[in-house]
């Protein structure tokens, strides 16, 4: 069970940030250790040099000022003192044969070299040679020197103490780079946990979510980081969705029961049809009543698409200079008939050579679908209104009308799809003139607003951007 959680880990983030960071020390602190040991190894051999160059001096004054047997018993003592094993004198001709030396029990098969030699014959001061010995564990540093009448001096001394120390270097070193890198891994793993813990959250919510339950969010911590900011766009992101997916509902709910009363209607004549032996005019009246009904179902289909390709851009409609005054101009005589019929008065007030860039079709939509709202609106011997003015780089497009007007709580609905006030039910209309006009006017980079006194009348704005 342990096992096989470890095991589904080696596939998480964390988990190969973890043996990331533990590869990069482990690198790093390998590269550290060599340049260390490198640097070490050489001052060793450094001072063991130096060391024999002392020697070789000290026995060259002995030689000069003291002489060939004092020189002799001297080379004797010292190695008799720093140990046999350790170190060993030689004193050779210039040929290489062995004139005298310490002890040389334990340095039994050491010979000369030839290139040693022969680079002090060429007039070299000293030379050196590090050599492993036969049947000896340690190698040894060797220095061959000039000292006074052409004979050489040859010392010796075991790398052994030299051996030991970088050979305890190595194991405290790599004992420290063990513990070390466990210690990172172990840090770095708790490390990327708490960061990746804000997405294991996001994560966790958005499957709780994919099981219906919508209604979570995020929990927001106060850190300002990365995660923080992923998880404020993620539930901004629900929110949005909450509201497209309550506006689609709330949509398709209207939709259905907008849909129902025509549908039953037309089953109801074409059943009455059925049923009842009828004489051809009521037939006709019956087929009449029918295609209507039909109509007005092809209008809301037709306009829902239109409002969804509007909204969406799908649709690129032909985009002109219009002189939008002309065209207000043009859809208040249309309306002229329906004021004189009504007993309501028309007053105009449009200000001339106003353009935008838009389409002329689509904006006849929209000023169409004002002016027949506020038509069906107000009620004989009322007033409605048209205004249209320039106001820094906005057209503003007003229309107003007397009559029932919005109450507040219908106000910030009305352009919703399908949203219908309760008391305009009596109206013929689908609900969707407002939303199809909104959609315009966004679409042309402008907006529409409504503001409405209860009792006396509605007004609606349409402001467009300036050509
Ligand atoms: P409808 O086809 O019902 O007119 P709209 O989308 O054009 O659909 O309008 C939505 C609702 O807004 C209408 O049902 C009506 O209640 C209200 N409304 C729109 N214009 C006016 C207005 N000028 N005066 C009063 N109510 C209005």
């Amino acid at each position: 069970m342990y096992l096989k959680k470890i095991l589904n880990q080696r596939h998480t983030l964390a988990f190969r940030l973890t043996l990331w960071y533990a590869a990069i020390f482990a690198i790093l602190s390998f590269g550290a250790f060599l340049a260390f040991y490198l640097i070490i190894s050489s001052v060793i051999q450094r001072n063991t040099d130096q060391e024999l160059l002392n020697d070789l001096s000290e026995f060259s004054s002995i030689m000069s000022v003291r002489g060939y047997d004092s020189f002799e018993s001297e080379m004797k003592i010292e190695a008799e003192s720093d140990g046999v094993d350790k170190v060993f004198f030689r004193l050779l001709s210039p040929k290489g044969e062995t004139l005298a030396s310490s002890n040389m029990s334990s340095w039994r098969n050491v010979g000369t070299s030839r290139i040693a030699l022969k680079r002090l014959r060429n007039g070299a001061d000293h030379a050196f040679e590090t050599l492993a010995i036969p049947e000896h564990p340690d190698r040894a540093r060797v220095l061959y020197g000039i000292i006074g009448h052409g004979k050489i001096l040859q010392i010796g001394k075991s790398l052994k103490d030299d051996r030991q120390f970088l050979e305890i270097f190595r194991e405290v070193f790599s004992t420290i780079m063990v513990v070390l890198m466990l210690f990172s891994a172990l840090i770095g793993w708790v490390m990327a946990r708490q960061a990746m813990s804000g997405v294991e959250e996001v994560t966790r919510t958005a499957m709780d979510i994919s099981k219906g339950a919508f209604e979570q969010r995020v929990s927001i911590r106060d850190r300002g980081d990365e995660i923080n900011r992923l998880a404020t766009a993620f539930n901004v992101m629900l929110d949005r969705i909450d509201v497209l997916v309550t506006g689609m509902r709330e949509m398709t709910d209207n939709m259905a029961h907008d849909l129902r009363s025509p549908v039953t209607r037309i089953r109801g004549v074409a059943e009455m049809a059925l049923t009842t032996g009828k004489s051809m005019d009521e037939y006709e009246a019956m087929a009449a009543n029918t295609i209507e009904e039909c109509d007005r179902l092809l209008e809301m289909v037709n306009t829902m698409l239109d409002i969804s390709e509007t909204e969406a851009g799908a649709s690129k409609p032909l985009m002109v200079k219009t002189d939008i005054a002309e065209l207000v101009r043009v859809v208040c005589e249309l309306f002229q008939p329906t004021a004189e019929k009504n007993n309501v008065a028309l007053i105009s007030g449009i200000s001339d050579n106003s353009f935008v860039y838009g389409n002329i079709q689509a904006l006849q939509r929209m000023v169409v679908n004002l002016l027949d709202n506020a038509f069906k609106y107000t009620p004989s011997g009322g007033t409605v209104t048209v205004s249209l003015k320039g106001n820094e780089g906005q057209i503003v497009i007003s229309v107003s009308n007397t009559g029932i007007g919005i109450s507040q709580d219908d106000l910030p609905h009305i352009f919703k799809r399908f949203y219908r006030c309760d008391q305009s039910r009596s109206q013929a209309g689908i609900g969707l003139g407002l939303s199809l006009a909104q959609a315009i006017a966004k679409a042309h980079g402008g907006n529409i607003s409504a503001a409405s006194n209860p009792g006396q009348g509605t007004k609606f704005m349409v402001t467009l951007p300036q050509f």
